[in-house]
């Protein structure tokens, strides 16, 4: 496609905008961002920071589109969620039109450390569009034990929560929050519901921070930020740094141990179970002919491949990865998952 104005002139509001000017814009077109989720969150940050110019922007996610996610997540269209497309693919469908100076590079697959190490290879930036705590953790340990900054958000309701966190500077997602609560003490977008709005303000303040991490590191305040949509709120907490925090002070990184982690993870008020595959990739042309005939395929596509089989829905990715609808039985799901598609 042929550029018909400069980048800075694309930008020219932008530039103008004194606190990033043309020095501010040019460290943003060279930056690489590492986007974790593209669900809701995820998808208003990214649309944001492919509109500022940045540089490169690596898209990872597990799951596919579906109808229920077109209320808040920016990205999709009903020709999407009726593919069940990867959210990763979706997202960079939609991306492109709107920014073709921005690399996009997408990774359909299921975060852990050891993808981590690869996906965050040489990014100046994380951010959180995740929806589980287990994986903010991880993003915790890793951006800290590699002095990455990140930014943290989260929202529930019409509430939400947003944390730039600059490793050796100010405080992590441990200071503020040490342990994770336990599974289903807290409320979640399943039991509380989520509107819209709630999700595009804490997403916007995600991506102000990661502009000003990008443009003026030194200058990016330290602090919790807790908004409220409802009832058009904010509250700004202060968050010294915990002298005795496990992460940035010990420098212990459990989180980063524990990567392989369990095999088969329930999610959370979906009926679904995501089993992870073994080490190597999933041969899906091979499968879908060994599978049909036996099994109904429901879609099968480079990226991925969908079948049902009595009343549960595998759908299967190329990392060997599966989502295993109708069952919230671990045991089952890995059942299901070992008998059609094979340890
Ligand atoms: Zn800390």
């Amino acid at each position: 496609m042929v550029a018909l104005v400069s980048a800075l002139d694309r930008h020219a509001r932008q530039v103008r905008f004194a606190p990033i000017s043309t020095r501010g814009q040019r460290r943003i077109e060279s930056a690489r961002a590492l986007l974790v989720g593209c669900g809701a969150l995820g998808g208003h940050i990214a649309q944001s920071l492919v509109r500022a110019g940045i540089g490169e922007l690596r898209l990872v996610d597990r799951d596919t589109v579906e109808e229920t996610n077109l209320p808040r997540q920016v990205l999709f269209t009903e020709v999407q969620a009726r593919l069940a497309l990867p959210k990763a693919l979706a997202s960079v469908e939609s991306l492109a039109p709107i920014g073709a100076r921005t690399v996009l590079v997408p990774r359909v697959a299921h975060l852990d450390a050891r993808l981590l190490d690869e996906l965050g290879e040489g990014v100046d930036l994380v951010l959180d569009g995740t929806d589980n705590l287990e994986t903010r953790y991880l993003l915790n340990d890793w951006c800290v034990a590699r002095g990455v900054p990140w930014v943290y958000g989260g929202v529930v309701g019409a509430s939400g929560l947003v944390l730039p966190v600059r490793p050796g500077t100010g405080a992590c997602l441990a200071c503020a929050f040490p342990t994770p609560p336990p599974a289903g003490t807290l409320p979640t977008c399943e039991t509380a519901g989520v509107i819209q709005p709630a999700v595009a303000l804490v997403a916007a303040l995600q991506a102000a921070c990661a502009l000003r991490l990008l443009v003026d590191p030194e200058g990016t305040p330290s602090k919790l930020v807790e908004v409220d949509a409802w009832n058009l709120r904010v509250r700004e907490l202060e968050l010294p740094r915990d002298p005795d925090c496990r992460a940035c002070a010990r420098r212990e990184f459990p989180h980063l141990a524990d990567a392989a982690g369990p095999r088969a993870t329930r999610l959370c008020g979906r009926n679904t179970v995501q089993v992870r595959g073994g080490a190597g990739r999933c041969d899906l042309p091979a499968l879908a002919a060994r599978l049909a005939g036996a099994t109904r395929i429901l879609a099968s596509a480079p990226s991925l491949l969908r079948f049902e089989v009595d009343d549960l829905r595998l759908t299967v990715f190329a990392d060997a990865r599966a989502l295993v609808e109708g069952t919230e039985d671990e045991a089952r799901a890995l059942a299901a998952y070992d008998r059609w598609i094979g340890a």
